[in-house]
């Protein structure tokens, strides 16, 4: 997978890899991809009518992503990405709801994606307003942005919105019986990316510790 990959490419390049390698493989084509974005040089894979239409009868999405719906952070494009490629998950403040951590293990569990990328970036407005309290909400906005407030708590109330921001990222908390188990058998990688809205570069925070579940019987 050295390439971007042709619209002619087979539609799930990833049967060849043993499964324990597929994550790394998977990393590593987005990380071409953002770098080919980065330099100004992207190919747009996958993104004619052809492309389109072979992925009607089924989609073999390489990675998922939970990013933010900013709209400064658009998954695809940083990625040099197209049709078919990337099973994508947004909502405000890359927050880790039910909603988003299903669509997680539909993408793994169905789709059977070896990577989820959480993409946090700078100057995110949910994480700026979890550090302020006197900020009147919407009931939702109210409920999304107090579980972030919460979360960011246990670091202590002196946080700047970059640390917020970062912590947050290496956080997705929820239990998933499935993930768990993919990760335990190391079929797949979830890894924290954090843009940068100044230089549009991604860093690379590491591997996520995701998925608080503990089986029975552990502590
Ligand atoms: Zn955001």
């Amino acid at each position: 997978m050295a390439d971007a990959g042709s619209d002619s490419d087979r539609l799930d390049p990833l049967s060849h890899h043993k499964p324990e390698d597929r994550p790394a493989v998977v990393l590593n084509w987005l990380q071409q991809g953002h770098e080919r974005f980065l330099q100004g040089h992207s190919l747009h894979p996958h993104s004619t009518r052809e492309r389109m239409q072979a992925v009607i009868e089924g989609q073999h999405p390489l990675a998922a992503v939970l990013g933010c719906a900013d709209s400064r952070v658009p998954v695809e494009l940083l990625f040099d990405s197209g049709f078919g490629d990337l099973f994508v998950v947004r909502n405000a403040g890359t927050m880790s709801t039910t909603a988003a951590i299903a669509s997680l293990e539909y993408a793994v569990g169905h789709l059977d994606v070896p990577l989820i990328v959480v993409l946090g970036h700078e100057g995110c407005g949910a994480v700026s307003a979890a550090l302020h309290p006197e900020l009147l909400l919407t009931p939702s906005l109210s409920q999304v942005v107090g579980q972030l407030r919460m979360e960011l708590l246990q670091y202590g109330d002196h946080l700047s919105l970059e640390e917020s921001c970062r912590r947050h990222t290496l956080n997705l908390v929820h239990s998933s019986v499935l993930l768990t188990d993919r990760l335990r058998a190391g079929h797949l990688a979830v890894v924290a990316g954090y843009y940068d809205l100044h230089s549009s570069r991604i860093e690379w925070m590491g591997d996520v510790k995701p998925v608080r579940y503990r089986g029975a019987g552990e502590r």
